[in-house]
């Protein structure tokens, strides 16, 4: 069971990337720059006292996922373009992740996105299986004449992890989960026009903890340390090393860290055909009225 102390801090974590979404929802326009985004955001976390579970996912169009501002990226929000941005903040290791889709225009994508993240989240309750869950999202996808990314889905959430756990697909499946009271999960459809499998492509900007491991250079070993202590295992930017160590170095490090099996990768997620992804996500505590952390 879950206790008030675990929920209240969970709520905690919620508010903060509750209010980002209303804030960054007033203030984002074509022009605004990707890095400004990111650093607005990670900032208001730490400011609130709280940590990024990873660092602030930006991705535009057919990139679904794990794109992050780059040291000094100059890329900026443009005219119709889908911007999915995917935040993750802890308290005390408690996630919450939560996703929006903003887009300079009305967009259908957008809007299925929401309804089928609503229609997922109206089935939950204790007793519910995993594949009820899915078959609401996909339904609603489907009703909005619309698609799923079929490989990317919601997951279970834990103290210190909120991807390990199990997955909640977007697509009809046969999974025998059952969820129970106190159990968190992450919803997170992503839509497209019709269905998008998503590849590994280039970018890479987010790198994790993997295991200790011997390294030669300084640098990598400062990297290792960081990954493991000040981020807690958790997923964090080449950005964020620059305060630490020399641009030149960074990427040399990593390669060399990467290689050692000490680091894991995560590259963009993209459609290779090009076609526009929306994304929608709230963190839900599962009880008999679920507690949608991630919302005002
Ligand atoms: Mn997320
Ligand atoms: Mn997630």
């Amino acid at each position: 069971m879950i206790s008030e102390d675990e929920i209240a801090k969970y709520r905690e974590a919620g508010a903060i990337v509750a209010k980002l979404r209303v804030d960054m929802l007033k203030t984002i326009r074509p022009g605004t720059k990707l890095l400004d985004i990111g650093e607005k955001i990670e900032g208001t976390i730490l400011k609130a006292g709280a940590k990024p579970a990873f660092p602030v996912n930006i991705s535009i169009n057919e990139s679904a996922a794990h794109y992050t501002p780059q040291i000094g990226d100059e890329k900026t929000v443009g005219d119709g373009d889908l911007v999915k941005i995917d935040i993750g903040a802890h308290v005390d290791g408690y996630v919450a992740d939560m996703a929006f889709t903003y887009c300079s225009e009305k967009s259908p994508l957008i809007k299925a996105a929401e309804d089928a993240l609503r229609e997922g989240i109206s089935v939950i309750r204790p007793g519910v299986k995993v594949s009820e869950i899915s078959q609401a999202i996909y339904g609603s996808m489907k009703s909005s004449g619309c698609a799923p990314v079929v490989n990317l889905s919601g997951h279970g959430i834990g103290r210190y992890d909120f991807h390990g756990r199990f997955s909640i697909p977007n697509v009809p499946n046969n999974s025998s989960i059952v969820l129970g009271e106190g159990d968190v999960i992450a919803l997170e459809p992503f839509v497209a026009e019709s269905a998008v499998h998503v590849t590994e492509a280039n970018p890479v900007e987010i790198y994790q903890f993997a295991q200790k491991r011997p390294v030669r250079m300084m640098e990598s070993r400062k990297i290792m340390s960081l990954a493991e202590n000040d981020y807690s295992s958790f997923p964090f930017a080449k950005r964020w090393l620059a305060k630490h160590i020399s641009p030149m170095k960074i990427k040399m490090a990593l390669l060399e860290l990467e290689r050692a099996g000490a680091l894991q990768s995560y590259p963009v997620l993209k459609d290779m055909q090009g076609r526009k992804i929306a994304q929608a996500e709230d963190t839900i505590i599962v009880m008999d009225k679920p507690i949608v952390t991630t919302r005002l």
